[in-house]
């Protein structure tokens, strides 16, 4: 007998059907012994619809009133699943965020789990082997009492934190995918499904652009030592043995795996825009003067090159923000040419970065060399380059980002035979 946590997506209870179908993948596994904790999504849609209605109503609106409407799309999945499982004879309720409670930081629409009281659920499991099916996404902040919400995609975190919480053995992530793939299976049809992934690589492949799983939830489970299971909720619950090994990809410790591949996956994202500052004066703090308020401004800056300008004498900074920053950052350096003395502003939307991931990269020379080299032979050429400790990143143009990926997917054995 183990306690399992198993957390559904939007997709996989989009409509009654499908919550019905997940409640027999929850009886599956209670019938197999399991103690288990339900955490699910709104159903496909609703957060998105529910946003839109708060800024239909005003634009500008408050951030306490965005998450008490926003919260209510996973208080109805987890109610409904509840009443589907009781229809399969199976005792369940349904625990809203602040009814356990999940107590979060005051940060609206992006609040943070500061700690989850999971004793009530221990109990009901000990007492009357009750399925909790909690509210993913939504939590309450104990000083003001108001309901807080996750930031989107925050039902990974939830569930993840909550396996952490009940001491779970696992945490099943039942979604659209039957795993983590060595790259997006809809650019490389040849990428195949990795059985175990480490958890600093999958923090890297999602915060690369892996869209498998929200990376703050991976981040918990290195923390906390929870070992994540990505699996797809379409396969018939019926067809499952609960004792065997289903598809899916193990998100685990690093020692857990075996066999250390030197790149384990390509992640991409054309989401990011290059910012080049020319004729900088080179000389101490014209970083700090153009960083600095870019911080403030709360705009993420990932790569960074710095270079000897056209004259020789000044210097070029480049970097790239997030796509949607790229107006806010645009404002807030050119309003402070001055001050940052500097001649031209230059930028570029259309680029892509292409990541390539591997711990094992840490003990082999030369994996970035071959790449660029890779690139080169395709005539794709590189605008910047960032280096990690298990990862190298590139940015190009956005209209190569297929071919590059496609490149370095076979380059590194990759693709599957
Ligand atoms: N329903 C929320 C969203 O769409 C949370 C989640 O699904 O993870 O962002
Ligand atoms: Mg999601």
């Amino acid at each position: 007998m183990g306690r399992l946590v198993m957390k559904f997506g939007g997709t996989s209870v989009a409509n009654i059907e499908r919550i019905q179908n997940v409640a027999r993948h929850v009886k599956r596994e209670v019938d197999a012994g399991h103690e288990v904790a339900v955490v699910v999504s709104a159903m496909a849609g609703k957060t998105n619809e529910l946003v839109a209605w708060c800024t239909e109503a005003s634009p500008m609106h408050d951030a306490r009133e965005y998450d008490a409407v926003v919260a209510s799309g996973e208080q109805v999945t987890s109610g409904l699943l509840a009443i589907a499982l009781q229809a399969l004879g199976i005792q369940a309720r349904s625990w809203q965020g602040w009814q356990l409670p999940i107590r979060t930081s005051d940060a609206h629409a992006s609040a943070r789990i500061v700690d989850i009281d999971g004793s009530e659920i221990i109990k009901r499991f000990d007492e009357r082997k009750e399925v909790a099916v909690i509210a993913g996404f939504q939590g309450i902040n104990a000083e003001t009492n108001r309901i807080t919400t996750l930031g989107r995609g925050g039902s990974d975190t939830s569930a993840v934190a909550i396996a952490a919480a009940l001491k779970a053995d696992r945490c099943d992530i039942y979604t659209d995918v039957d795993g983590v793939y060595t790259t997006d299976p809809r650019v490389v049809p040849k990428a195949k499904r990795l059985d175990k992934v480490a958890f600093e690589e999958m923090l890297e492949l999602a915060s690369q652009g892996a869209k498998v799983l929200q990376v703050r939830s991976v981040e918990l489970g290195m923390v906390y030592n929870v070992p994540i299971f990505v699996r797809s909720s379409f396969d018939k619950p019926e067809d499952i043995d609960p004792h065997g090994t289903p598809p899916g990809t193990l998100i685990c410790s690093e020692e857990k795996i075996m066999e250390n591949h030197v790149v384990t996956g390509i992640a991409f994202s054309k989401d990011e825009a290059q910012i080049s500052v020319r004729r900088i004066e080179d000389k101490p703090g014209v970083a700090a003067s153009i960083f600095g308020p870019l911080a403030d401004a709360n705009i993420n800056v990932d790569m960074i090159v710095q270079n000897v300008s056209e004259d020789g004498k000044t210097t070029d900074l480049t970097f790239t923000v997030p796509a949607a920053d790229f107006a806010r950052a645009k404002q807030t350096i050119t309003s402070a040419q001055d001050k940052i003395g500097y001649a031209r502003f230059d930028s570029e939307t259309d680029v892509a970065k292409v990541s390539v991931i591997g711990s094992g990269m840490r003990s082999h020379a030369g994996v970035a060399a071959q790449a660029f080299a890779a690139l080169a032979a395709r005539n794709i050429n590189i605008r910047a380059i960032t280096t990690s400790e298990i990862k190298f990143s590139v940015l190009i143009d956005a209209a190569y980002t297929e071919l590059a990926v496609r490149t370095l997917h076979t380059l590194y054995g990759l693709d599957q035979v």
